[in-house]
């Protein structure tokens, strides 16, 4: 794919992990959404997460066109949650719903961001596993349309909560299905061993929690039963996951449905849409997934002779990951002879774990290469780190950059929209990155650098 840019000769999308926007230039500058990086840089400085607009919106709609016609195919409908805990600021919120998507929140301050955004209470969601009273009141009277419970404890805080305040919380009850997915392998286990959700697996001659929680919701007036939900992982690159799951959830349905004599009316199954983050990763096409999981549940639904749910998905990754990149500048270059005599090239930048905790956390590998400049020397095996206390604090593990690199080269990572900002710490007393938009050859500040009078300002001494 080339791009003609007046004056600038040849400009190649370099392809994923970069943005769609993105443009190497022939002189090897970067474009981002017809900006230079280098004025990005000059502008808002480094460390910065650069956020491609179009791209953003363009992978929101293709999730929301994909799953609506693949459902629609199939006789029902599904309504699209981005998930905010990849990235969530007053922006990003708006050009969610501006696309059609509906916000999915884990915490009161999430909540509050969305409703700042103007997203409506209606169309945001409540997640967590402890969601605090305040938490549970605060969605309740921002009129949210779904409080996700995730526990039994948390049935009787929502009811209570309702209760006082003399309205009836819709809740969604979230459930494990034994199926565990992410990146190429998913296990499938009858016994979940983590905090999230309630195991659908029944011990001997007793019912499962799940369903222990859903009739628990059901018979109580404070609560409106709207569906079921399932969450099986994250970075998943292929639709099986989500089929199996979704048919656990669909068989607990028509068995609820058994006992009480209704079926809910939807069904979630949940978020964790893979990307690529280096430039030899597959991706997931979301035509085929949503076609793949439409087709799958309407089996199933035929097999159990009940009439399909409405469904949800929360894609977050998927939709912000691979619109953002980071920004750094190179500080310093040190070779470091290995073991077996081989060198690598320490390349220390600006940032590290503080704006992306990922490598440190999950072991998450990540691509970078020079954007200011091209260059023909010939490549080295580098490793990019950042500028904590920590020698795990590594941003790229490995990565081949021209053997010129030097102090000032400025340096870019891309997909790192998702979990980058969203996770970032404050370690070392570093202020964390601004997030600078970039659109139609203009940059803006959507979330401003912190300064050190920010941190300070924190400890009253
Ligand atoms: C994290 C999470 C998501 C989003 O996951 P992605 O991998 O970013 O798509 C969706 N739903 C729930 C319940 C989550 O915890």
């Amino acid at each position: 794919m080339t791009d003609e840019v007046p004056g600038a000769g040849e400009a190649v999308y370099p392809g994923e992990p970069w943005s769609r926007g993105v443009r190497r230039r022939d002189d090897g500058v970067v474009e981002v959404a017809g900006t230079d990086v280098r004025d990005v840089a000059a502008e808002h400085g480094t460390p910065a997460y650069v956020l491609d607009e179009a791209d953003f919106r363009s992978r929101a709609r293709a999730y929301r066109t994909a799953f609506e016609t693949a459902f629609r195919t199939v006789g029902t409908d599904v309504d699209v949650y981005y998930a905010g805990k990849a990235l969530l600021t007053v922006a990003v919120a708006r050009w969610a719903r501006e696309e059609g998507l509906r916000v999915d929140t884990a915490s009161g301050g999430e909540l509050a961001l969305a409703l700042r955004a103007g997203v409506p209470g209606a169309e945001i969601g409540l997640h967590g596993n402890n969601k605090s009273d305040a938490e549970i009141d605060q969605a309740l009277r921002s009129g949210v349309g779904r409080i996700i419970v995730d526990s039994l404890v948390e049935v009787d805080r929502v009811a209570a909560a309702a209760r006082a305040r003399g309205v009836v919380a819709p809740v969604m009850v979230r459930v494990t299905t034994g199926v565990h997915a992410g990146g190429h392998e998913y296990i499938s286990t009858a016994h979940e061993d983590q905090k999230f959700g309630l195991s659908i697996v029944a011990p001997a001659g007793q019912d499962s929690p799940a369903t222990v929680a859903l009739l628990d919701v059901v018979r109580r007036p404070e609560l409106h039963l709207l569906g079921i939900h399932s969450h099986i992982g994250s970075q998943i690159l292929d639709a099986s996951g989500f089929e199996a799951a979704a048919r656990a959830v669909l068989e607990l349905r028509a068995a609820l449905a058994a006992r009480t004599g209704s079926l809910v009316d939807e069904v979630d199954i949940g978020g964790g849409y893979g990307i690529a983050y280096l430039p030899s990763d597959e991706t997931l096409d979301p035509d085929r997934v949503a076609h793949d999981v439409a087709q799958a549940v309407a089996a199933v639904a035929r097999d159990l002779g009940t009439p399909l749910p409405r469904f949800s998905i929360e894609p977050g990754r998927a939709i912000v990951g691979p619109a953002g990149m980071t920004l750094y500048t190179v500080g310093t270059v040190k070779p470091v002879t290995l073991e077996d005599g081989r060198v690598r090239t320490y390349v220390s930048v600006d940032g590290g774990m503080s704006d992306n905790i990922r490598p440190a956390l999950y072991g998450a590998r990540y691509h970078a290469e020079l954007v200011g400049r091209s260059s023909a020397a010939e490549p080295v095996l580098a490793r990019v780190v950042g500028k904590h206390c920590e020698s795990g604090d590594i941003v790229v593990h490995e990565v081949l950059l021209p053997g010129d690199v030097r102090a000032g080269d400025l340096l870019a990572v891309p997909a790192t929209g998702a979990y980058g900002r969203s996770m970032a710490s404050n370690y070392n007393l570093i202020a964390r990155p601004p997030v600078v938009a970039v659109a139609g050859g203009a940059s803006r500040v959507l979330v401003r650098r912190e300064s050190v009078d920010d941190l300070l300002a924190l400890d009253l001494g």
